[in-house]
């Protein structure tokens, strides 16, 4: 298993390479989220030995059932939904929250962390596709609940996320991550250099993401393969 995701993040490496040539951008800034839901611990622990720092999980307790067992041997960021009701658990277990969609959920995380005397970074979920079945803030919202979040003292206000049309055309798709890149662009230019993490671009669309400002593009079929279904 080791030799074939190593050569998958290489050939990865090598995309991501292309990607910013093509586009003008630098490729120091594009980081690699591998997303391991539903695949085993040991492929965690894989990732990890060919030099993957960052994990990105969806459900609040598989992650649980995989980091009490690794210990904190990456940096979990939580990717799914997340429900008020679980706020408590996923503030103890992930490093990064990407997935907060409204100023309820914030407050949740906020409260916990404070108990708990933990400072947990947050990203805001932007609905940019319009898809009706997608979580995440409306754009034309994003911009109050990110000053709402900063406010926050247990919370980093550290960027957005946003998840692809599910279409396959790349004019529809680019559209969609050019609006929340400009929305980042806003909102870094309020709250300065910390603000740095946009997270869009999923294994069959991150070299448009990457072309549209995306700092940080969430991997799983690339790197592990097709996911058991469970
Ligand atoms: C599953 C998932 C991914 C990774 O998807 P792949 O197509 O396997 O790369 C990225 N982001 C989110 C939010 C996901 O749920």
């Amino acid at each position: 298993m080791k030799d074939r995701i190593s050569q998958n993040l290489a050939l990865l490496n090598g995309q991501i390479g292309d990607a910013c040539q093509e586009y003008d951008r630098d490729v120091d800034d594009i980081h690699i989220l591998a997303v391991t839901k539903r695949h085993p611990i040991s492929v965690i622990k894989t990732a990890v030995a060919v030099g993957i720092h960052n994990i990105g999980e969806s459900r609040v307790q598989e992650a649980d059932e995989k980091i009490k067992e690794l210990g904190q041997i990456a940096r979990f960021h939580m990717i799914g939904h997340l429900q008020s009701n679980k706020a408590k658990t996923a503030v103890q277990l992930f490093d990064v929250i990407q997935s907060v969609d409204s100023l309820k959920l914030a407050e949740a995380i906020n409260r916990y962390a404070g108990e708990a005397d933990l400072m947990v970074d947050c990203l805001i979920q932007v609905n940019c596709s319009g898809e009706p079945q997608k979580s995440g803030v409306a754009p034309e919202d994003c911009l109050e609940l990110v000053m709402q979040v900063n406010r926050m003292q247990n919370i980093n206000m550290t960027g957005l996320m946003t998840i692809g049309p599910h279409i396959n055309d790349e004019a529809t798709i680019r559209s969609a991550y050019r609006k929340c890149s400009l929305l980042f662009t806003e909102a870094r230019e309020k709250l300065g250099a910390d603000f740095d993490t946009l997270s869009m671009g999923m294994s069959n669309d991150f070299a448009l993401a990457i072309a549209e400002g995306s700092t940080m593009i969430r991997v799983g079929t690339s790197l592990f393969g097709e996911r058991p279904s469970h």
